[in-house]
């Protein structure tokens, strides 16, 4: 019984703790009985987590092992988490997404409890996380890591049952494999749109990235297509070092239009039938394959939880917790972090500075000041990686950078082949972080 109690879903759970349901989830004696016997698990508080992503899934990993008295939950409806980062290498066909999907078994062997469910509020006073089939889980402490949502609004035509047609690919799995498959049917001479939001939204280097990955895929595949960027934005995340790549590795096949003070290339509807974009300067462009990727806003529980004050949710840097919402905190995307980008490596970094002070408010002891970091490797080429990052630091209330790094335009093919081993190295040690998992490197 104890072996597969973490593997169990939540109407398995109650009713193995007879009948009493959820709310004696984190009854220390339950939970020392029937799953961890060699431990005191729940004497020092439980922690329930939601969301098993890179913010979710590091907290849950690194709360378990550094403080094994604490009962750590995750409510993650999913048994497998296929990573956004390294998604566009699928793209690129250098990369499977088998190799980028994984379980929480690793997480549930050190005895965190995966409820898989979804869920729907909490209740901040009575102190539990209600699902979405009405039972609930109780908390101490809430950390809340659930990622992203879209604004679908200003684009006229797009509708979440439009992904099928218009696959954003920004949530990972389904939607990858997808875009994947739509770029493999399309004929040679084909043309791709790439329509990236304004910010703020995930991984601000993304969509560039995947645009050299598709370039990268079509060049070997169906050399006589194009990409065709419609940016909402000025400028976008290292830019130079982006043009710099689609004209040396893809010449002649990347148009960009940005967004300035005379064009607007945002876009603002799609046809589903003619699978037509338009952007609000006017320009229509009949697309084979369309990647609009909308602009966000932090997913709905964040904003079902009370924890959102418009798009995304206010936090204090010093330790993540929810400006809105007693005991709670917001990590990873949905989270408002200052200069921190919405990434997986800021997420896991936040998850870092909550742990902390988790157990430092549970056990007295006094914590650490926070100190974040970011990087963000792009592939642009096959062995050739551009990265920025910075660290952060909290100044007057805010998360501000305190040192900043980034690639050279014309540093040498060695330098790029050794920032993407370096992002194989991140990626092996971000999975192992997050999921309790070894990856080997490719
Ligand atoms: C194309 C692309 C490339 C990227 N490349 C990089 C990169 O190279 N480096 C980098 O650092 N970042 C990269 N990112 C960004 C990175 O993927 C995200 O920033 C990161 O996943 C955010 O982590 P998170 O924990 O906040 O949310 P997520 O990873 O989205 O995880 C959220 C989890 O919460 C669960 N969930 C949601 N709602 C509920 C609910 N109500 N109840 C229970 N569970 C719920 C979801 O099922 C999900 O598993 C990339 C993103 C994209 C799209």
């Amino acid at each position: 019984m104890k072996k597969n109690l973490a593997r169990l879903n939540r109407r398995q759970f109650a009713g193995l703790l007879g009948g009493a349901g959820l709310a004696a989830f984190g009854a220390p004696g339950a939970l020392a009985q029937v799953n961890a016997p060699s431990v005191n698990r729940g004497a020092n508080g439980r922690v329930v987590i939601i969301g098993g992503g890179p913010g979710g899934g590091t907290l849950a990993h690194i709360l378990r092992r550094g403080s094994p008295e604490i009962d750590v939950t995750l409510i993650e409806p999913s048994s497998l988490y296929t990573t956004c980062f390294f998604s566009n290498l699928y793209l690129g066909g250098l990369r499977t997404l088998d190799s980028i999907t994984h379980s929480y078994d690793g997480l549930t062997s050190i005895g965190v409890n995966h409820v898989k469910a979804r869920a729907a509020g909490i209740d901040p006073d009575k102190k539990f996380v209600r699902l979405e089939d009405g039972s609930n889980v109780p908390y101490d402490k809430l950390v809340i890591s659930p990622g992203i949502d879209f604004k679908l609004e200003g684009i006229d035509g797009l509708t979440e049952r439009d992904f099928d047609v218009f696959p954003h690919a920004y949530r990972g799995g389904e939607q990858s494999r997808l875009l994947f498959s739509q770029l493999r049917a399309m004929s040679d001479g084909g043309t791709v749109v790439v329509a990236p939001p304004g910010n703020p939204y995930r991984c601000p280097p993304g969509p560039y990235e995947r645009v050299c990955m598709i370039a990268n895929y079509l060049k070997q595949y169906k050399p006589r297509s194009k990409i065709i960027l419609v940016d909402a934005k000025m400028g976008f995340a290292k830019q130079a070092l982006f043009m710099q790549a689609f004209e040396t590795y893809y010449p002649g096949m990347i148009e960009v239009n940005l967004t300035n003070d005379i064009d607007n290339q945002q876009v603002v509807s799609v046809d589903r039938g003619t699978k037509t974009v338009q952007t609000a300067a006017g320009m229509k462009i009949k697309a084979d394959v369309a990647n609009i990727i909308p602009p966000q806003k932090s997913a709905p529980i964040a904003h079902q939880s009370g924890c959102a004050d418009g798009d995304w949710c206010p936090v204090n840097p010093e330790n993540f917790a929810s400006k809105l919402v007693p005991d709670v905190y917001v990590i990873g995307d949905s989270s408002t972090a200052g200069d921190m980008p919405k990434s997986a490596f800021s997420a896991n970094s936040q998850a870092k500075s909550v742990s902390n002070h988790i157990e430092t408010t549970f056990s007295g002891k006094p914590s650490y000041p926070a100190r974040y970091r970011n990087t963000c490797w792009s592939l642009i080429a096959p062995n050739a990686s551009v990265k920025v990052g910075a660290g952060y630091r909290v100044v007057d209330g805010e998360l501000k950078k305190n040192f900043t790094f980034v690639s050279d335009v014309d540093e040498d093919a060695k330098t790029r082949a050794d920032s993407y081993k370096e992002s194989l190295g991140w990626y092996a040690g971000i999975i192992a972080e997050t999921f309790n998992k070894r990856v080997e490197k490719i």
